[in-house]
């Protein structure tokens, strides 16, 4: 858009031409009064029907000076000027000069203002042209002093027409006038001019002198010439445009938002022009204007400026260019488009498309800045899924997808829209709250854990089946004396307590949970080096049938001693879980129970049986069945059985329990372990391919005080009555309690602290030594 002072400038402009043209006017009115009241030839009717036209056409080829505002054409028309001028009276020169540049520029068809200025021009410049010739040398025929006049008269024209269209550059472009006048080229133009124009004198002279039709021979140099002006100037015209297409498509690469795109496209253009007033809009060219169409994204623009005020064939080559320009831009503009989706991608999740671990990172950063700065404090909330991993394993990825898009849209809807929802990878999220002040965080962590805990519909049949879910959140305070690592790890630590102490709820994160959590990665380092270097020692607490108190097997636990001091398997076995060690912890103590049998064997040889405890990671393990396997090899003769424990959750997928029948049909048999806590249902001990269950302490503590304890047990030794399931009492401490299970459950198996101790391997050696002694006697 043109600014007020441009526009006052291009006022200026118009006020300008129209006086030049007013003096052209004035002039050739003179000119015409001088030839009615003079008598006139025949030569003044041949000169308007021939000169006319050929001045009309010569100012076709234009020499073009790079000027800015357009640039600056000088036609060579003016040789015709002086052929008139040496053969006819001064005022039928000027007269037929005047029609001629009348009809040049009507043809030409350029803005208004271009024609009446040139029109001006044209005749002011040919009247002083006629002056000089006339002063110097009209009565000097065929002398050198006519040579001398016509040249001068021609320098008169060049620098009237120079001078005059320097100005009209000037007052458009705001620029003083000398600054237009002095410019390179300019000696180089007169130079050409200057013999062009003698050319026309050429022209009287061998008119003078011969027959007139001699002179049209004149139209060979004439047309050679102009040629090769063209030709020179429009080699310089495509050299200077495409100078500009190469800077413009060279920036573009460089250019980094879609803004600078278009300022350097206007730029560019308006350099390619030599134009201010280029625009980029979103409507077509309207009258007295070029544009091309420019497509930047998804919507076209069009780049359009005032028709040029030049010849029309540069017109074209300028609008071809422009062309060019526009594609250059619009594909920086895709290119733009094209990193921009990038670094999207690359800094959202694709999946829900929330921002990425490294976003939050950056905006947690910001907002522990921002904290710092004001003395207010952050929130960052870590938020874990409960439950999310029975989802995928038994729907499937797909629907474990929809549910995550589901829980990120309910984490969204609890939020203000300033916080940032990230996702941190698999069923892990987090929130940063900033500027904390006034909202209420217990309030909204509890919203938050409801909105999870509706749980989700999966499947389509029948509307679905809804699914139990649920979260687990760790909440930490930043005051931006941390760093936003810290943060982050602070909340994912009081997330992981979170989890630890049940699930489903939040906890805020306190310096000792971080003691803590260290004391824990310690203890993990040391367990793990514990069981590389195979110091995991095994102990064997002997169970016993009721019926005869004959020992008929023994269990297996792991020990471990750290630094000398015993860790209880309540500690590390959870931790060897949560790192993933229990595989080879469950393998170790396999092997070396397997090895242990071989010295049981060699002191008994009726039926026994050990239980090895396993974890469910290692159901998931693709070496096991190979350990399990050669464990059963070396054990011959000794039953192995496997207790596994509901408390984990172990999900019944096609995997799990096609591995636990491939163990089955090994001859191994499991032992559903710590029966009557937690998560116990009928349906898991059916689905299970279960031999023995195992009635947990907890269930077992009570019954010799509490009829309902007692009235529990029994159901349980009915259920697996029912089941075909070999019962196994645990816990049994005081003689009431095994009193009780001799009465409701002669058939079932004790273990307890009142029978034997978990010992190691040389005392259980010595209890069946004692024992087959005993039954010996
Ligand atoms: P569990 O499988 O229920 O093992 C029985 C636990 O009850 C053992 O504790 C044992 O010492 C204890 N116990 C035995 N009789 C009595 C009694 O009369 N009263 C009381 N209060 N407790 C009794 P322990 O050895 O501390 O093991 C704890 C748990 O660690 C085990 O519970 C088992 O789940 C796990 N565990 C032990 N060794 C291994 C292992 O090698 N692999 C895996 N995956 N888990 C193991
Ligand atoms: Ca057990
Ligand atoms: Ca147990």
């Amino acid at each position: 858009m043109a600014t007020p002072p441009q526009r006052l400038a291009e006022m200026r402009r118009w006020y300008y031409h129209l006086a030049v043209l007013a003096v052209g006017i004035v002039v050739a009115t003179l000119a015409a009064v001088d030839v009615i009241g003079g008598e006139t030839g025949w030569k003044l009717p041949v000169a308007l029907l021939i000169g006319v036209p050929l001045a009309a056409i010569v100012a076709r080829f234009p020499m073009v000076m790079d000027r800015g505002y357009g640039g600056i054409e000088v036609g060579f028309d003016s040789c015709i000027l002086m052929f008139l001028l040496c053969t006819l009276g001064t005022g039928e020169a000027l007269l037929v000069w005047s029609t001629g540049v009348l009809l040049t520029q009507i043809l030409a068809r350029k803005l208004l203002s271009s024609t009446a200025f040139n029109i001006g021009v044209g005749i002011v410049a040919g009247a002083l042209a006629a002056w000089m010739y006339v002063a110097v040398g009209a009565d000097h025929r065929g002398t050198p002093r006519e040579l001398l006049a016509v040249a001068l008269a021609a320098a008169a024209y060049f620098l009237t027409d120079y001078v005059l269209s320097g100005l009209s550059v000037a007052i458009g472009s705001r620029t003083s006038l000398q600054v237009q006048l002095l410019q390179r080229g300019t000696l180089l133009a007169i130079a050409c001019f200057v013999p062009l124009d003698l050319l026309g004198y050429l022209g009287a002279v061998v008119a003078r002198a011969t027959p007139w039709w001699t002179v049209s021979l004149l139209t060979v140099p004439l047309v050679t010439l102009l040629i090769a002006t063209r030709a020179v100037t429009r080699g310089r015209e495509d050299a200077r445009r495409l100078n500009v297409l190469f800077a413009a498509a060279v920036r573009a690469q460089t250019l980094d938002d879609r803004d600078a795109v278009v300022a350097a496209l206007v730029d560019d253009a308006a350099q390619l022009l030599r134009l201010h007033d280029v625009q980029l809009r979103g409507t077509p060219p309207g009258d007295g204007e070029i544009g091309v169409e420019v497509q930047l994204g998804a919507d076209a623009h069009w780049l359009t400026a005032r028709s040029l005020n030049r010849a029309m064939s540069s017109a074209a080559a300028d609008e071809q260019a422009l062309g060019a320009l526009a594609a250059v831009a619009s594909d920086a503009v895709s290119r733009l488009a094209l990193t921009t989706e990038m670094v999207h991608v690359a800094r959202h999740d694709p999946l829900t498309d929330l921002p990425n671990r490294g976003i939050l990172i950056d905006r947690v950063t910001e907002a522990l800045d921002d904290a710092l700065r004001r003395g207010t404090r952050v929130a960052l909330l870590f938020i874990d899924l409960d439950g999310f991993k029975p989802i995928n394993d038994r729907y499937g990825h797909a629907v474990g997808d929809d549910v995550l898009v589901e829980v990120a849209e309910r984490l969204r809807r609890c939020v203000r829209e300033r916080d940032i929802v990230a996702r941190l990878g698999g069923d892990e999220f987090a929130i940063l709250l900033d500027d904390i002040g006034r909202i209420l965080l217990p309030e909204m962590c509890e919203r938050i854990l409801a909105a999870i805990d509706e749980g989700v519909r999966v499947g389509v049949l029948d509307g679905g089946q809804h699914v139990p879910l649920g979260a687990s959140m760790g909440l930490a305070y930043g005051t931006g004396a941390e760093s936003p690592n810290a943060l982050l790890r602070n909340a994912d630590l009081a997330m992981y307590e979170a989890k630890a102490s049940g699930k489903g709820r939040y906890v805020e994160f306190t310096p000792a949970l971080g003691r803590a959590r260290l004391e824990r990665l310690e203890m993990a380092d040391d367990l793990r080096t514990a069981i590389q270097a195979g110091a995991i020692d095994v102990v064997y607490q002997p169970v016993i049938a009721v019926s005869d108190d004959s020992v008929v097997g023994a269990e297996a636990l792991a020990r471990w001693r750290r630094n000398g001091v015993p860790v209880p398997p309540d500690v590390f076995i959870p931790i060897a879980e949560e790192t993933g060690l229990i595989v080879g912890l469950g393998r170790s103590v396999l092997n070396r129970v397997a090895a242990d049998t071989v010295a049981i064997r060699r002191t008994i040889d009726g039926d026994f049986s050990v239980g090895v405890n396993i974890s469910a990671a290692q159901l998931r393990d693709p070496a096991f069945l190979e350990t399990v396997a050669d464990a059963v090899r070396t054990m011959r003769g000794t039953q192995l059985v496997l207790e596994i424990t509901e408390r984990q959750g172990i999900d019944l997928d096609a995997e799990v329990l096609a591995t636990m029948r491939a163990i089955t049909d090994m001859g191994v048999v499991f032992a559903i372990d710590d029966f009557g806590v937690g998560f116990s249902s009928i349906s898991y001990l059916h689905d299970l391919p279960a031999g023995i269950v195992k009635a947990d302490k907890t269930l077992s503590a009570g019954i010799d005080s509490d009829e309902r304890a007692r009235a529990l047990l029994r159901s349980v030794v009915a259920m697996g009555g029912t089941l075909g399931l070999d019962v196994v009492v645990e816990g049994i401490e005081r003689d009431t309690q095994l009193a009780v299970v001799t009465a409701d459950a002669p058939r079932a198996m004790v273990q307890g602290y009142l029978l034997h101790r978990p010992m190691p391997l040389a005392d259980l050696l010595d209890v069946l030594r004692l024992e087959r002694q005993g039954a010996r006697r």
